[in-house]
């Protein structure tokens, strides 16, 4: 098959002929037909995330078709549509997972890191750990779902019942989340990087009431924010702006330092925390909740073999919505 692979971190992708996977007795063999960019690909691919597997394929919001099975595999028939996501093995025995919170396990694997990924014609992966596409979504619209949707819905619901809320980053997270917020009857406001208009535009059309500069304050006082652009300057920014008792959730698996800042602008029960990874049941939930929405991801495609060239444009911030691999 043909795949994108990574042999050390720092250098492009390059194209390789490797041998289709075999599923392992718990695992499905899918046919890759979508696979979406995430920016946790680019902190992999950066080198700013720690161990990857070497050489690995990237890519960890995966839309495909069972071809083939193993024998231990309990769901999904052959030619139905699954997703692989980030999470893509448990222990299911240590502390964290015991406690119903699996997305912290101690032995945690992680597609598209620890794992091989999606950016690749077959991908196998533990049937346990997959989901069923909702219908009503193509193959290219479903895949942003997979961590954009999910990791962003985590990040929503640490977000309280917050009804003025703040999202840092327009992308393919944000851009899913501001419409499930605003069915949810919240009033969304959109910061982006200084004179990113369009960003803003795009913001202002997927309807939050306010859409600007992260450096400026909003028109009024924010009860949550949540962060999903990987600058650590944002965390006492958005803890500016929001009212006593607000929290300050920081999206991303990887940041920028985090600048000091004076006591007072935590004081007042403000809270930051941070989000990591996701549970099965974020899974199941936001992909029974995303039609009902219903969620419309904007998408920019790209062959296979331009992953390097997908990539460069999230890194450059030129992607309005989400990038997604076209492979099937
Ligand atoms: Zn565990
Ligand atoms: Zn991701």
């Amino acid at each position: 098959m043909r795949a994108m692979i990574l042999e050390a971190p720092g250098e492009p992708l390059r194209v390789a002929e490797v041998p289709i996977p075999e599923p392992g007795s718990e695992q499905v063999l899918l046919r890759v037909r979508a696979c979406a960019v995430c920016r946790t690909d680019l902190h992999v691919v950066d080198g700013e995330l720690p161990d990857p597997k070497l050489p690995l394929i990237p890519g960890h919001q995966i839309v495909g078709a069972v071809v083939r099975s193993g024998d231990r595999v309990e769901r999904f028939m052959a030619g139905e549509r699954v997703g692989i996501p980030w999470l893509g093995f448990t222990d299911n025995s240590c502390h964290y997972c015991l406690t119903g919170r699996e997305n912290l396990c101690d032995n945690a694997r992680f597609t598209g890191y620890q794992l091989d990924g999606g950016y690749a014609e077959y991908a196998v992966a533990d049937y346990r750990f997959c989901f069923p596409i909702p219908e009503g979504y193509s193959d290219l619209q479903a895949a942003p779902l997979l961590c954009a949707g999910l990791i962003g819905y985590r990040s929503l619901r640490m977000a309280g019942d917050a009804e003025r809320l703040g999202l840092y980053g327009f992308g393919a997270a944000a851009h899913i989340i501001a419409q499930v917020a605003r069915y949810q009857g919240r009033k969304v406001f959109a910061f982006t990087s200084p004179r990113d208009t369009e960003a803003q535009r795009f913001a202002l059309e997927l309807g939050a009431v306010w859409a600007g500069d992260s450096t400026q304050p909003p028109p009024e006082e924010l009860d949550a924010a949540i962060i999903f652009a990987p600058v650590g300057v944002l965390v006492p920014a958005a803890l500016k702006v929001v009212a006593k008792g607000g929290v300050v959730v920081c999206a991303g698996i990887h940041m920028s330092a985090i600048p000091s800042f004076p006591y007072e602008i935590l004081w007042g029960e403000r809270s930051i925390r941070s989000v990591a990874n996701l549970t099965r049941q974020d899974g199941e939930e936001f992909l029974a909740l995303a039609p009902k929405v219903p969620v419309h991801t904007e998408i920019v495609p790209f062959p296979l073999d331009e992953a390097n060239e997908a990539l460069k444009a999230l890194r450059g911030g030129e992607i309005q919505g989400a990038a997604v691999l076209v492979i099937g």
